[in-house]
């Protein structure tokens, strides 16, 4: 019997080639383009392959998918499915594994130096033409006398380690599952509130889960070190927003340069888009060329994977196929 593929969303990523690899396997494929919970279990009530975006997946929702196998997603979180349901049901949960750590490093890596470096404050100077500003409205430091610290140590945060190494005085990261004290190329694992304690920029590479949301809160803010920067590349609900904005308006923090917020797309009255302190990205650290088509062959690599028998390598919750 031919198996069924039900694409929920792709966002503005161009499904086609991953359409076609799925078809010319012999899948049929339905593709929504949508959230919407009830649309999505009408669709997929008899399908054996998710292709999730950003659609949230509740466990009421899998237990009206009775033939799902496997569910693929278009990224590297996978905070919007019930990630313990899917594995009480045996549904591979898979993503796009390391697909854009580079372009998200490197997007860590440029918040941080345009705010470093107060490049959108010149900026806004020249574009009001005046050239010669004095007293100078920042005086960025140099920054082979700061210290980084990254928490989260996978794929993305060992790169955006290496790439800022050569810039910074030191690196240095927390990761539950590094070892206290090692020293991986010359980048040094410490409990997180020395990290938070030494640190001029603090750098986030962690899932969001039950137990990282709101990790950064007031109490975490007020273990930084004064007039610290904090970095998010990985998902809003890892910082309390209300927080972030006290810290920011006491100085505590002296900037935050954020990728993603806690609700996407967010409030139109949502003060960390338009607050002075914070430089802002509308969840694009991912996006590249290559990323673009990149991700979606993957996301259909993974399903083809699965239904010809071999292990997933990018399945987050540990489930093999059944021999
Ligand atoms: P990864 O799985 O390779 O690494 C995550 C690391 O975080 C692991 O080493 C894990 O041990 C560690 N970790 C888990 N709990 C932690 C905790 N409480 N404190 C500190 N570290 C903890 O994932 P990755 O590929 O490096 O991606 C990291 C995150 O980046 C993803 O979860 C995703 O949310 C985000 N992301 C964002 C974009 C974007 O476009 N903004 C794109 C890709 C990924």
């Amino acid at each position: 019997m031919m198996l069924k593929a039900v694409y929920t969303d792709t966002d503005d990523l161009d499904p086609t080639a991953g359409i076609e690899r799925l078809t010319a396997a012999g899948f049929e494929v339905l593709y929504l383009q949508t959230h919407d919970a009830e649309e999505i279990v009408a669709a997929a009530a008899d399908a054996d392959a998710l292709l999730l975006g950003y659609a949230p997946i509740t466990s009421g929702m899998l237990a009206k998918m009775e033939k799902l196998q496997i569910i693929s997603l278009l990224s590297t979180g996978y905070d919007n499915i019930d990630i313990s349901a899917a594995t009480a049901l045996e549904i591979c949960v898979s993503n796009i594994g390391a697909t854009s750590a580079e372009e998200v490093a490197i997007h860590a890596l440029a918040l941080t130096l345009s705010i470093t470096r107060g490049i959108e404050t010149y900026r806004e100077v020249s574009a009001r033409r005046e050239w010669f500003k004095t007293p100078y409205p920042f005086i960025p430091p140099r920054l082979s006398t700061k210290k980084i610290g990254v928490v989260g140590f996978g794929n993305i945060g060992s790169q955006f380690a290496k790439i800022a190494q050569p810039l910074f005085e030191s690196v240095s990261f927390y990761d539950p599952m590094i070892m206290l004290g090692v020293v991986i190329n010359g980048i040094e694992s410490k409990s997180l509130d020395n990290l938070l304690e030494d640190s001029d920029v603090i750098s986030l590479h962690l899932p969001l889960l039950p137990e990282t949301h709101h990790l950064f809160n007031e109490k975490t803010f007020a273990k930084m070190k004064k007039s610290s920067v904090i970095i998010n590349v990985s998902r809003g609900g890892l910082i309390d927003p209300a927080a972030l904005v006290r810290a920011l308006d006491s100085g505590q923090l002296s900037a935050a340069g954020l990728d993603v917020l806690e609700s996407e797309p967010p409030a139109i009255d949502d003060p960390l888009l338009t607050h002075s302190r914070v430089l802002i990205t509308p969840h694009v650290a991912f996006l590249s060329e290559y990323s673009m088509s990149a991700y979606i062959e993957v996301q259909a690599e993974n399903i083809l994977q699965w239904f010809s028998g071999k292990e997933v390598k990018n399945c987050v919750n540990g489930i093999k196929v059944k021999k």
